[in-house]
């Protein structure tokens, strides 16, 4: 519905009510005017008849009644005033208009009536002789104190309704001048009151708009100053109260942001209330605004969604534990969940923290397989040493020849435990290094790295009578750590001289493949068959226990490989058929990617 402006609403009553008052009093001032008018007219009728009065009684008497009349119709000349002299009997014995003897009698007449009772007497009616409307006056003219005539004194209403017609004319034209005068200035009062109300509106239109800084102007009325005074109020609280929501929400948002856990609020029917950045992290989602999206559509690990679910529909806090599956990694995630409440109490949602536990699952995985691995790696070396001890010690020593043979055997497995400890060692030093971040790496050429580590094999390749070639441009640089780097590509080659043929080739090569470095070192030996390939870089697993063993080998080598490609942020990978040879690759990344990927393996 289109509504009036308050203004014209304003404007069209005050018109009404001037016009209205202008309209009364033109009407009740022409009435009083116009009584006035012929009150004053019948006084000046009464006052010129008394005038005539002793002249025209002494006439009638001294020279009866013909003279009198002429009298009547000479005083009465060309002026407008009739005048009459009616005997108490009702004859009319003058009259300036009529000849008296065509005159009816006139005794009934009110103003007659009026006059032979002693009193001056008036009328006004239209005269049944002249047929129009007149103004009559009548006084008694007494002789003796008797009353023997009546004078009669008119004039026409005509003549007076002429010059009150032109004083109505004046009035009504003053009247519509007024008018138009009252209709400006209800015009200029109308706006000087609905202006401060349309700069109030105005002033409340920009709060709506959220600009609640405007101030809106101090009026000098009472009313709309105070009103204006409210409103600027209430927009200043208002606007301290938005701004200490928003600081509140920023410091929580701060504080959600900068936590270590993920942490995610949902409603009862499962859309995101809030999600940190840990847990977009976590959950592979961008980082950004999905407040109001349902869980299902952002979130596709089904175990979290059903976690979320139970939480919804339990009473107390519920704890979960479960496996994100992520583009580098997988992340073992530790769950609680509780119902998130309001105010007042009431079930608003629930609210889930999430805890990566990688590091604690791997450590504690770690652990448990260390044990067993290593007294089961650290048990066959021992037991042949405790038994060959025992031999000696039970009468085998006193044969040179068989003491000799038995240190030897001693002494070699003493190696060997040797090198399995020194193995060890060394990944849990990488280990550590690269769950604490401590691998320091350095912008460095690949070439010096590789150059060393061949150098290392030399000996381990010339005994086997295996040549090992490189192809690794000088200008390839990396982040890397040269002394673990080199460490991984001694193990790869070692590995390749030892699974080669006696006269077989070797060759390491160093690409820049774009986006990362890689390192392969590739070998014509005896490969491996596809089915071992997923778990050729576990600790202590072996292809071929006894030939391991008898080349060596600790089972630990790729192990070591996997952990230092790791801790440079990238992966090593195995492409290998038998009878054709193995092509084993460590993959750098050049920038630092968001996290290590585990080993991965292909058959070629
Ligand atoms: P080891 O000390 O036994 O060499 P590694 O961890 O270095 O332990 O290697 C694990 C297993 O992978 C080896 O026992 C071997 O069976 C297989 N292997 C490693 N490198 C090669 C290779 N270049 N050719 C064939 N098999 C290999």
């Amino acid at each position: 519905m289109r509504r009036a402006r308050l203004l014209w609403q304003l404007y069209a009553s005050y018109l009404a009510i001037t016009l209205l008052s202008l309209a009364a009093v033109t009407m009740y001032a022409s009435a009083s005017l116009r009584r006035a008018y012929l009150e004053q007219a019948e006084v000046e009728l009464q006052e010129r008849a008394a005038l005539m009065r002793h002249q025209l009684s002494r006439i009638y008497h001294e020279q009866g009644a013909d003279a009198l009349d002429r009298l009547v119709k000479e005083l009465a000349g060309a002026r407008e005033t009739r005048i009459t002299v009616i005997l108490p009997s009702g004859t009319v014995v003058a009259d300036s208009e009529e000849n008296p003897a065509d005159m009816k009698d006139h005794s009934n007449r009110p103003e007659i009536v009026q006059a032979l009772k002693g009193s001056a007497g008036s009328d006004m009616r239209i005269s049944p002789t002249l047929r129009i409307r007149m103004i009559y006056t009548a006084i008694p003219m007494t002789e003796n104190g008797q009353v023997w005539a009546v004078l009669r004194t008119a004039v026409p209403l005509a003549s007076l309704d002429r010059v009150l017609h032109g004083i109505y004319r004046r009035i009504v034209l003053g009247g519509v001048l007024v008018a138009v005068v009252a209709a400006g200035l209800s015009l200029a009062a109308a706006r000087r009151i609905t202006r401060p109300l349309e700069e109030i509106k105005q002033g409340a239109q920009r709060f709506a708009r959220g600009d609640l800084r405007h101030k809106l102007p101090i009026f000098d009325s009472e009313e709309f100053g105070s009103l204006a005074e409210a409103m600027n109020q209430m927009a200043r609280h208002l606007d301290e109260r938005i701004r200490a929501t928003v600081a509140q929400r920023n410091e929580q948002q701060a504080v959600l942001s900068s936590m270590v856990e993920g942490v995610l609020a949902v409603d009862p029917d499962l859309r995101l209330i809030s999600l940190n950045e840990t847990a977009c992290e976590f959950l592979g989602i961008p980082a950004g605004d999905v407040q109001g999206q349902g869980l299902r559509e952002v979130v596709r690990n089904t175990d979290l969604v059903r976690f979320v679910e139970q939480v919804l529909q339990s009473s107390g806090p519920v704890d979960g534990r479960f496996v994100l599956h992520g583009e580098f990694r997988e992340r073992h995630i530790q769950t609680r969940g509780a119902a998130l409440r309001d105010e007042q109490g009431r079930r608003m949602g629930a609210v889930v923290v999430l805890n990566d536990v990688t590091t604690l699952y791997r450590l504690e995985n770690i652990r448990k397989d260390f044990v067993a691995n290593v007294s089961h790696e650290l048990k066959t070396p021992i037991t042949s040493i405790k038994g060959f001890i025992e031999t000696l010690l039970d009468g085998a020593i006193d044969s040179p020849t068989d003491a000799r043979r038995f240190l030897e055997i001693v002494a070699r497995q003493a190696r060997r435990l040797n090198a399995i400890v020194e193995d060890l060692l060394t990944l849990s030093k990488i280990e550590q290094q690269t769950d604490e971040a401590r691998v320091e790496r350095q912008e460095a050429a690949l070439r010096p790295t590789i150059v060393a580590a061949v150098q290392l094999c030399e000996i381990k390749a010339a005994d086997k009578d295996v040549r090992v070639e490189i192809d690794c441009e000088p200008t390839i640089h990396g982040r890397l750590n040269p002394p673990l780097l080199e460490q991984a590509v001694v193990n790869l080659i070692d590995n390749a001289i030892k699974y080669s043929e006696r006269g077989g080739d070797v060759r390491v090569e160093v690409k820049d493949a774009g986006s990362r470095i890689v390192i392969r070192v590739i070998d014509h030996g005896c490969g491996i068959e596809s089915r071992y390939l997923p778990r050729l870089f576990e600790r202590f697993y072996r292809v071929d226990k006894a030939r391991s063993r008898k080349l060596g080998g600790t089972g630990l080598g790729l192990a070591i490989v996997k952990h230092i490609a790791q801790a440079h942020g990238g992966w090593a990978s195995v492409e290998s058929a038998p009878g054709r040879g193995s092509t084993f690759t460590i993959h750098l990344p050049k920038t630092d990617p968001r996290g290590p990927r585990s080993a991965s393996t292909n058959t070629a």
